[in-house]
């Protein structure tokens, strides 16, 4: 089937309470830009990206201006051909960046259509056989004192969570040591417990986090320095003592072939929506099993438990903060700490346009 109509939308969403990491400081809004596209016979299907709340308007004319014009008349099934195309047709300006945001929503739309088409739920048509995975709630609570931190993670385990992720990088290692030391008391043995520096660490700063961190058995330091260290990520896996998540700014392929090479990553953390798509995700997902390494998620949940439900080495889903909930008609349904996704052909996100409009930027 040909693509017929292309429409893109960009909205500033406000966050029902602002959150905070170590480089974004206080987060009030995140930017969600969601392509739709219809083909000749009238099916459709949507994709979309977000921002921490900055850069939503180029990626919104990425797609607008630059991509959709390339799609007009393409053939929707085929998915891959399309990903080339449009990663040549901007690859002077892209190899990554907010062309991998824009490309991702377009991706994200053509695989929804594929499996609505095929009247398959998305982890189905993927190949996968068992919608349930397990999830874990990662807090955007940096500048949270502990008793609202600890009273977060009551909540989530409440609502049937296993596994909660924790920001650190305050200003003093010894804050993120006392933080990090009441939460695994207050939750017990039992709960897994992760940490996300969001890359605020020198390579040696994040050695010494990592080694006072580990005696409370975290399951792995998430982006402990910046993404460009490919050899400080390398040292921080061997001498830290902890497993090292690392990928949500990770914009291509490569930057997780060079990483998982080196031995620099533990938990790969591709995020569809800042790499891509659902296409190049799959390929990380595949490269990370090959080498023997389990893959995660960041961000946008709804579609990801699909794509965790359809490789055989899925670690856990994040459930993030920037939340679609309150826009969802059917939210993610979370028991015993496994979310499952949705049996609705395509992803079956269900998200309510008319609620979203009063947001619209562009
Ligand atoms: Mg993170």
């Amino acid at each position: 089937m040909k693509i017929e109509a292309v429409d893109v939308a960009h909205y500033h969403v406000p966050l029902p309470v602002p959150l905070s990491d170590s480089t974004h400081g206080i987060i009030t809004h995140f930017d969600l830009v969601v392509v739709h596209i219809r083909d000749t016979d009238g099916a459709d299907g949507f994709g979309y990206t977000y921002t921490v709340g900055a850069g939503g308007d180029a990626i919104r004319s990425l797609c607008e201006n630059d991509l959709k014009p390339t799609l007009i008349g393409a053939d929707a099934d085929a998915i891959e051909a399309i990903w080339q195309k449009n990663w040549w047709h901007l690859h002077y300006v892209g190899r990554g960046g907010a062309v991998s945001f824009a490309m991702a929503a377009i991706d994200v739309a053509l695989w929804d259509l594929k499996a609505k088409r095929a009247k398959l739920p998305l982890y189905r048509f993927l190949g996968g056989d068992d919608p349930a995975v397990s999830a874990y709630v990662g807090g955007v609570d940096l500048q949270f004192p502990t008793d609202k931190l600890i009273a977060q993670a009551s909540e989530a385990i409440a609502g049937g969570i296993r596994a909660i992720k924790m920001k650190v990088g305050r200003a003093r290692l010894a804050e993120d040591i006392e933080r990090v030391a009441a939460m695994r008391a207050h939750i017990g043995p039992d709960i897994t417990l992760m940490a996300d520096a969001n890359m605020i660490w020198r390579m040696d700063e994040a050695i010494r986090a990592a080694r006072a961190l580990a005696t409370y058995d975290l399951f792995w330091i998430e982006e402990p320095t910046i993404p460009e260290d490919v050899a400080g990520h390398t040292r921080i896996v061997r001498d830290g003592g902890l497993p090292v998540a690392t990928g949500e700014n990770f914009h291509s392929i490569h930057e997780f072939a060079r990483f998982i090479e080196a031995e620099a990553v533990s938990f790969p953390e591709p995020d569809a929506a800042t790499l891509g798509g659902v296409t190049p995700w799959l390929k990380v997902a595949h490269l990370a099993e090959a080498n023997n390494l389990p893959v995660t998620t960041h961000g946008i949940h709804d579609l990801h438990v699909h794509l965790l439900a359809a490789v055989p080495n899925s670690s856990y889903l994040e459930i993030h903060g920037f939340s679609l909930n309150r826009f969802l008609e059917e939210p993610l349904r979370i028991e015993e700490g496994k979310a499952h996704a949705p049996d609705r052909p395509g992803h079956g996100i269900l998200l309510d346009f008319r609620r979203l409009t009063e947001h619209r930027a562009g």
